[in-house]
C-alpha cells in the first residue's frame, strides 16, 4: 500500500509528490498521458518566480525529474474508478488497483468546446486544442485563434513565429489576458501578422475532408463574415474532469472541486489540488502552493489516522 497516491501530474500533483517524498513518503503518481499537463502544453512562461523566460514543457521536465529523483514511481494509465469512502483508498485503472492512505486529486481541466458544428469533424483536421502541440502543422498557413484570455494570447505568440498570419477571434473587444502580453499582439498587429476580429462568434465551420473557412458573425452589427483558415485553434478556456468523482465529492456549480484551505475535500484522507480546485487565480505558482499545502496536511493526517 502507498502512503499517497496523485492522480495527474501536472504542476499541482508533482509539487504534492516532492513535499511529500522528501518526508519520505511512498507516493504513486497515475498520469494519463506525460507529465507537466497543461503547462507541457505552453509555450513561454514568463511568470513563474526564478524564470524571467522558461519553455512549458522544459519546466514540467525539471519538475518531475525532482520528483523522480527523490523516488516518486510514476505509471502511465487512466483511473476507471475511485473507492475512497473507506480509510484505506482504492484506485482502479486499466492497468491494476491501488490503494492508499491517502488521496490526491490533481486532475487539471479539460479544453472546452465551442459546440458548433462539425468542430468534432474537423478536430485534427484543421481544429486544434493546443497551439504547441499542432502549430507546426500549420507553417506558412492562415490560421484563426478563438479565445480572449491569456491561452489565447499565447497560442498567438507562439504560432506567429510558425504561421503566415492569425486572425483572433473574440466575442468581445475587451480581453480578460494580460496587458503586457497584449501589447506584444498589438505589435504584431502593425506588420499584419495578426488581425484582431472582435465582439465576434464562431458560427460555421466550413469544408469537406478538412476545415477550410470559419464563418464568425458580429454580435454589434450581426453581419457575417468568412474567414479562409487551414488551421482553427479553440482557447475558450478549460473545465475541471471530475465526472467520475461527482458523486461522492463536493463540487461547485461548475464542477470544480470544493476544498478547504488545506486542500481537504469533504472525504477524509482525500485532497483536490490544481485548476480542479475551486478557487480565482489558476497558475503555475498557485497550483504548485495548493501540491505543497496538501502535502503537509496529508503528512499529519497520515500520522493520526494509521
Ligand atoms: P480564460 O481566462 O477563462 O479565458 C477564456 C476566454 O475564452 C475568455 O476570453 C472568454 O470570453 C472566451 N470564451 C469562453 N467561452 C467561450 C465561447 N463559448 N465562445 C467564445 N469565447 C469564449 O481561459 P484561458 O485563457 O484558458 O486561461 C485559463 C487560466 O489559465 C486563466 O486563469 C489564465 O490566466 C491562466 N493562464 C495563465 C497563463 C500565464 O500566466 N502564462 C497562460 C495560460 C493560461 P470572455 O472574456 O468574454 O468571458
Amino acid at each position: 500500500m502507498y502512503d499517497i497516491i496523485i492522480i495527474g501530474g501536472g504542476p499541482a500533483g508533482l509539487t504534492a509528490s516532492i513535499y511529500a517524498l522528501r518526508a519520505k513518503k511512498s507516493v504513486l503518481l497515475i498520469e494519463r498521458y506525460a507529465p507537466g499537463g497543461q503547462v507541457a502544453q505552453t509555450g513561454k512562461i514568463e511568470n513563474y518566480p526564478g524564470f524571467k523566460s522558461i519553455d512549458g514543457l522544459e519546466l514540467s521536465n525539471l519538475m518531475f525529474e525532482q520528483a523522480s529523483d527523490l523516488g516518486l514511481e510514476t505509471i502511465y494509465t487512466d483511473v476507471i474508478k475511485y473507492d475512497l469512502l473507506g480509510k484505506v483508498k482504492k484506485v482502479e485503472t486499466y492497468d491494476g488497483t491501488f490503494e492508499c492512505k491517502a488521496v490526491v486529486l490533481a486532475l487539471g481541466a479539460v479544453a472546452r468546446q465551442l459546440d458548433v458544428e462539425n468542430e468534432k469533424k474537423f478536430i485534427g483536421k484543421g481544429i486544434s486544442y493546443c497551439a504547441t502541440c499542432d502549430g507546426n502543422f500549420f507553417k506558412d498557413k492562415n490560421v484563426a485563434v478563438v479565445g480572449g484570455g491569456n491561452t489565447s494570447f499565447e497560442d498567438c505568440l507562439y504560432l506567429a513565429d510558425i504561421v503566415n498570419k492569425i486572425y483572433l477571434i473574440h466575442r468581445r473587444d475587451e480581453f480578460r489576458g494580460d496587458k503586457h502580453t497584449l501589447l506584444k499582439l498589438k505589435e504584431f498587429e502593425k506588420v499584419g501578422k495578426i488581425e484582431f476580429v472582435l465582439n465576434s462568434v464562431v458560427k460555421a465551420l466550413n469544408g469537406e475532408d478538412k476545415l477550410i473557412s470559419v464563418v464568425v458573425e458580429n454580435k454589434i452589427d450581426k453581419t457575417l463574415r468568412e474567414i479562409f483558415v487551414d488551421g482553427l485553434f479553440v482557447a475558450i478556456g478549460r473545465r475541471p474532469d471530475t465526472s467520475l468523482i461527482q458523486d461522492i465529492i463536493t463540487l461547485d456549480e461548475n464542477g470544480y472541486i470544493i476544498t478547504d484551505e488545506n486542500m481537504r475535500t469533504n472525504i477524509d484522507g482525500v485532497y483536490a489540488v490544481g485548476d480542479v480546485r475551486q478557487k480565482r487565480l489558476r497558475q503555475i505558482v498557485t497550483a504548485c502552493s495548493d501540491g505543497a499545502i496538501s502535502a503537509v496536511d496529508i503528512i499529519d493526517y497520515i500520522s493520526k489516522t494509521f
